[in-house]
């Protein structure tokens, strides 16, 4: 089995069964992922049910078109609705941006409406869960989300 493969299996038995946040998934799948055998990560890939992203909302090999209607969140407009989808590959070694995003409730499957844009102030307010987040935008631009029409 591929090791992107195994490693995102390894972050959903991880999140899913243990629990764990999503600050904490990225790296402790990098300590045990390598020691599965092919065994158990094909069964945890049937256990799974086969999943098509990561728990971040990467997509797993073969499964990049799913992805491509995703936005950043950077490109909305005010007064949008819409559902975070991915935190960008790239985020997920950052901790502090990770548990920073869970705290404020900004995770894949999270629905908000997008309240002001500064691009002056290089800022985005969203409205999430009934509480108001301030975003940077450069950060936004690696969180995709979809748009609820
Ligand atoms: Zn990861
Ligand atoms: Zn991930």
């Amino acid at each position: 089995m591929n090791v992107i493969r195994r490693h995102m299996l390894t972050e959903w038995m991880l999140s899913r069964m243990l629990k764990l946040p999503l600050s904490e998934i990225h790296r402790e799948a990098h300590q045990i992922e390598h020691t599965l055998s092919s065994e158990v990560a094909e069964r945890l890939q049937a256990e799974l049910e086969d999943p098509r992203f990561c728990p971040h909302g990467n997509p797993l090999p073969g499964f990049e078109d799913e992805a491509e209607n995703w936005v950043p969140l950077s490109s909305l407009d005010p007064g949008v609705t819409a559902i975070v989808r991915r935190i960008q590959e790239s985020l997920e070694e950052d901790y502090d941006i990770l548990a920073f995003l869970e705290s404020k409730g900004v995770v894949p499957g999270a629905q908000f409406k997008v309240m002001e844009l500064l691009p002056f102030n290089e800022t985005v307010m969203l409205s999430i869960d009934g509480n108001e987040v301030i975003l940077g935008l450069r950060l936004a631009s690696d969180i995709y989300v979809s748009r609820l029409e």
